[in-house]
């Protein structure tokens, strides 16, 4: 498969790391290493940690927990190491600071000594960075410098015409040069703003195609001008449509909002919130995908693999996209239905173990095909199966109101689980389908309805009124635990085992 252009694709994520991951910025990474990966190319995690300000201690960790989790391979970055690293921009400072003196020899940038003071002057006029020292004599800036005055390195952009940039999503898009400003590139401290540092990175770093969030498109002609001035051929670029709150209304935010249509459900946007509430990796991946860009064929449901075999970023769509939320639970149940035994087994072992259980993985195999169907979430094993890696012998007595079902009563509950204990003690073969036949049997001949017995005895085994099937349960169960356990249920509701 060859790319449109010509050079071999390396794309990049560049987040700056400002604390938790938010959804829209991982969508965007997605974007990246897809193309990438279609094209058979590379994907690289760049560090953009310029703003120091903002910079958030653990925030790598985080992208790195993130990219991991759903299964995003990093070709190079600061844990993969790389040919062109250093990956994280504070430690290539040198890099930014000989370009920039390099453009101002080249008379494409100039030392800007307007104060603070200055600045705030021209910000309240409302006109922005008046261009004072644009031209100011070379050996009257030495002079200045020479005194310590601090100075910025401004772009000089083209003060008329226009500047044409070709977007993989939009097409040509045209700006007028009257429009920016002279924007910094160099800041006093010796740190580059992102217009300088990306550009100097994805040149040296042989990017060949950069997907970024198109809060960025507005800068795109003063980027342009930018490689024109450095005389670098540019990557092609691709602005990615913003994610939109679920209403449609309003920009995503980056804290969790609670929205009516999600049923007034707080939504998760960071990253660790979709792991945290026991979503798939495959799930999530499947619904980042499908935001903005799709598969085709009226498929909502695809692999990462499959989606690897079409996606490109011309097919983006441009306009922006209300968050589909709603459809992540229904997706999940999906994945979770199809998951191996032993993928679910793997995720579902950590959680059981947080929530307390000593998970044994013979156990845990026999659970896991009866709760396919019964989870929405991960999450979901703790209430539903968690009774059946807690300590056996421990197990109590359920109270009335959990043994006693609808259109029930204590005397005719005490008599369904009474009579029940003979006919599965008699059974030789205690597997679900020969206790159902057996009981099922029972029911009839006794004159109550299936579910009375059934219900009956699936509170009196897990104690719950929400559990995986009866039978199967009894089945890992066995046959002792099952009848110790319905004998204690009958002395619970009667004071008697018999
Ligand atoms: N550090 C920039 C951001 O987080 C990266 C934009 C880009 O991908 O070039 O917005």
């Amino acid at each position: 498969m060859t790319s449109p252009s010509t050079r071999p694709v390396r794309t990049r994520y560049a987040p700056s790391p400002t604390g938790p991951q938010h959804i829209g910025g991982i969508r965007t990474a997605l974007f990246a290493w897809l193309y990438a990966r279609r094209h058979g190319g590379q994907f690289i995690l760049r560090i953009e940690d310029t703003d120091q300000k903002r910079t958030v201690p653990g925030s790598v960790d985080l992208i790195l927990q993130a990219l991991d989790w759903l299964g995003m391979d990093i070709d190079e970055g600061p844990r993969e190491g790389g040919e062109f690293g250093p990956y994280v921009q504070s430690e290539r400072l040198e890099m930014y600071q000989t370009w920039a003196a390099w453009l101002v020899d080249q008379d494409r940038a100039y030392k800007c000594f307007a104060t603070p003071e200055e600045l705030a002057e021209m910000r309240k006029a409302g006109a922005g960075y008046d261009r004072r020292y644009r031209d100011f004599p070379a050996d009257r800036a030495s002079e200045l410098e020479a005194q310590g005055k601090p100075c910025v390195i401004r772009f000089k952009m083209p003060l008329g015409g226009v500047t044409i940039g070709d977007d993989m999503i939009r097409g040509p898009v045209e700006f007028d040069n009257e429009q920016l400003q002279d924007a910094v590139l160099l800041k006093s401290d010796g740190y580059p703003t992102y217009h300088l540092a990306h550009i100097v990175d994805d040149r040296h770093m042989r990017i060949s195609h950069v997907a970024r969030a198109i809060e960025w498109l507005p800068s795109f002609p003063l980027h342009i001008q930018i490689w024109r001035a450095l005389g670098w051929k540019m990557p092609q670029y691709a602005h990615l449509p913003v994610l939109l709150n679920p209403n449609g209304k309003g920009k995503l935010s980056k804290r969790k909002q609670q929205f009516a249509d999600a049923g007034g459900k707080s939504v998760p946007v960071l990253m660790h919130e979709f792991i945290d509430a026991g979503y798939l990796p495959s799930a999530v991946m499947n619904f980042l995908t499908n935001i903005g860009w799709n598969y085709g064929d009226d498929e909502e449901i695809f692999s990462t693999a499959q989606a690897m075999e079409r996606f490109d970023l011309k097919d983006v769509s441009p306009a922006n996209s209300a968050y589909p939320i709603a459809k992540l639970d229904w997706l999940n149940s999906q994945y979770i239905k199809r998951a191996s035994v032993d993928e679910l087994c793997r995720l579902l072992k950590p959680i059981l173990e947080e929530a307390g259980y000593a998970v044994d993985e013979e156990r845990l195999k026999q659970v896991v095909p009866l709760l396919r169907v019964r989870l929405k979430s991960t999450r979901d094993v703790v209430p539903i199966a968690g009774f059946f890696f807690a300590d056996w012998a421990s197990f109590k007595a359920p109270s009335a109101d959990i043994l006693i079902q609808r259109k029930m009563s204590r005397e005719s509950t005490a008599a369904v689980l009474r009579g029940a204990i003979p006919v599965l003690q008699a059974l030789e073969s205690f597997s679900h389908v020969a206790q159902h036949s057996a009981v099922t049997a029972y029911a009839k001949s006794s004159g109550f309805k299936n579910g009375q017995v059934f219900g009956s005895l699936r509170a009196a085994v897990t104690g719950q009124k929400v559990s995986p099937p009866t039978f199967e349960t009894m089945e890992i169960l066995g046959k002792q635990e099952s009848i110790r356990r319905i004998k204690l249920a009958l002395q619970s509701i009667t004071g008697s085992e018999s």
